[in-house]
């Protein structure tokens, strides 16, 4: 990616550590090919977590800026982006995520400042954006109606068309990921977006719209407006010229999206939080399971949807579980993202008390504590860092194993028998992913039919991404599906039409 031009605008960018300055102004936001300021002039400031340092301002975009890019979004669709064949998009997206893999080592620091994320997994979350773009532009000119038996004299077909100008509200915790997976799809059926990413971190999702742009993607297919979640995010859900809205975060959000996407009466998809499983049966390759039971747990330091919170073991090997999870957990090694050690800081202070109440609420109600991470003493004290802690026993309807606590805080469930486990691992008011470890193949079966999720994996956790496998929740988890071809008929409309032709 070229590095800003302008020596001005450089010498103004904030620097984030010693020997890393972020190469673009990251106080503009992206209209219609343009990088400018925010209408009303104001910036907000990004911190990093590692250390509590200022890292960079952003601009404070608001509905003048919303209004902008939704207006240049629609002149994306009017002009150049809207003549493109489905073919001419699907190379575009490929050679984006070419330059994305260019970018590798860029986004990932980005990340590690930005989001706390260590280095290997921010490289990961780079790398899983380019393979999205792949997927997406791969796909970009399959997916096409049909022709349907119909009256003689007839020929009835439908057709795909994308929605329009398409809303994508994005979170702190994995940005590269979830705009691949909703811009990506997106895109390549045609629409042209607006992207509001999150205000905590959003520096990668900057990064992602210069490397578009720089690979060809024609103006206003993708505008990016940065700022605050009730001011640009409410402006943006609310717009009259939006035609589907994709959001990524919190249930409380989602709600108020649902709702101000109501009045327009236009689809959404909700991909909101998860309590999900990972349901250990005495039959299991424990050495093959426990690797997925913390990992799936502590990543990004807990802050992922589909983090497996919940490690439901059956009695009978309860305790070697118990003890080798434990053991595991007093070795971890903890300290800033750019030292890339298994565990790097929260997003911010505030997630930081969250989680340590919850902590706190679990010791204070007589809840054992079966292992806990060690923190170094030499931790930068601006750091947003908690020590990862595994409770023993948990009550399954305690609020440790009912709420999202969205970090590295994991609790072990004790249960016997099938039927005991099912009704466990379905009492919570979440449903996102569970993990299921036996080597019963009928019973493998049973768990992934009645298991109240929209993805089960067996055997593994998470498997590798996946990029083609469709993805989201039921209940308080959301609904709607992206990831795969799913999110390729989400992110279009079908047109029917009937021809009388005698
Ligand atoms: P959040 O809901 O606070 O924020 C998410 C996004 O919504 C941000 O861009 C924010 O600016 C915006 N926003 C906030 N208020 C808004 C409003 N009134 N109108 C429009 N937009 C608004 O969530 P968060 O704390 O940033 O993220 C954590 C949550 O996200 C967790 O619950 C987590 O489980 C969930 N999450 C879900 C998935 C998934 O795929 N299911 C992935 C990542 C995170």
């Amino acid at each position: 990616m070229a590095h800003n031009p302008s020596a001005a605008a450089a010498q103004e960018t904030d620097v984030a550590a010693p020997t890393f300055t972020v190469p673009f102004d990251t106080r503009l936001l992206c209209i219609g090919g343009i990088w400018r300021a925010a209408a009303g002039g104001e910036t907000l400031a990004l911190t990093n977590p590692s250390d509590g340092s200022d890292l960079a301002h952003i601009a404070r975009g608001g509905t003048a800026d919303i209004d902008a890019a939704v207006a240049a979004a629609q002149a994306a669709l009017d002009g150049e982006w809207g003549r493109l064949t489905a073919a001419e998009r699907g190379r575009l997206l490929g050679a984006i995520g070419r330059k994305v893999l260019d970018n590798v080592e860029l986004l990932a620091m980005l990340e590690a400042l930005d989001v706390g994320k260590p280095l290997k997994q921010g490289r990961a979350d780079a790398v899983a954006l380019a393979r999205y773009l792949e997927f997406y532009g791969g796909a970009a000119d399959k997916v096409h109606g049909e022709t349907l038996p119909f009256l003689n004299g007839y020929t009835a077909l439908t057709l795909r068309e994308p929605h329009g100008v398409t809303g994508h509200i994005v979170p702190w915790n994995y940005p590269m990921q979830i705009v691949g997976r909703s811009v990506g799809a997106a895109l390549a059926m045609g629409n042209a977006c607006v992207l509001k990413p999150a205000e905590e971190a959003c520096l990668t999702v900057l990064a992602f719209a210069r490397i578009a742009i720089e690979a060809g993607l024609p103006a206003g297919a993708l505008n990016v407006v940065t700022g605050l979640g009730n001011e640009a995010g409410a402006a943006l859900s609310a717009h009259p010229g939006i035609a589907h809205i994709s959001f990524t975060g919190s249930v409380a959000t989602g709600r108020l999206i649902q709702a101000a996407v109501a009045h327009n009466a236009v689809p959404v998809t909700l991909e909101l939080g998860g309590k999900s499983p990972q349901i250990v049966f005495a039959d299991a390759d424990l050495d093959a399971a426990l690797p997925h039971l913390i990992n799936a747990g502590l990543q990004n330091a807990g802050q992922t949807c589909s983090a497996a919170s919940r490690i439901l073991v059956e009695r009978s090997v309860f305790v070697q579980v118990r003890d080798r999870m434990a053991e595991r957990y007093r070795r971890l090694s903890i300290g800033p993202a750019v030292a890339d050690l298994d565990m790097g800081p929260l997003i911010s202070k505030r997630q930081q008390q969250i989680v340590e109440h919850f902590v706190a609420l679990g010791r204070d109600s007589g809840l054992r504590i079966a292992a806990q991470g060690e923190l170094p003493t030499d931790l930068p004290r601006g750091g947003s860092f908690v020590r990862p802690t595994l409770f023993d026993d948990v009550p399954a309807d305690h609020a440790l194993a009912q709420q999202e606590i969205f970090g590295p805080v994991q609790v072990l469930i004790a249960f016997d028998g099938d039927a005991e486990a099912l009704r466990i691992a379905n009492c919570t008011a979440f449903g996102l992913v569970a993990g299921v470890w036996t080597r019963d193949g009928a019973r493998q079966m049973r768990m992934a039919r009645a298991l109240k999720c929209g993805q089960v994996f067996i055997n593994n956790y998470g498997a590798g991404g996946g990029v083609e496998l469709p993805f989201g929740g039921v209940r308080h988890s959301g609904h709607g599906r992206e990831k795969g071809f799913e999110a390729l008929y989400g992110f279009s409309t079908l047109k029917t039409i009937a021809i009388q032709h005698g």
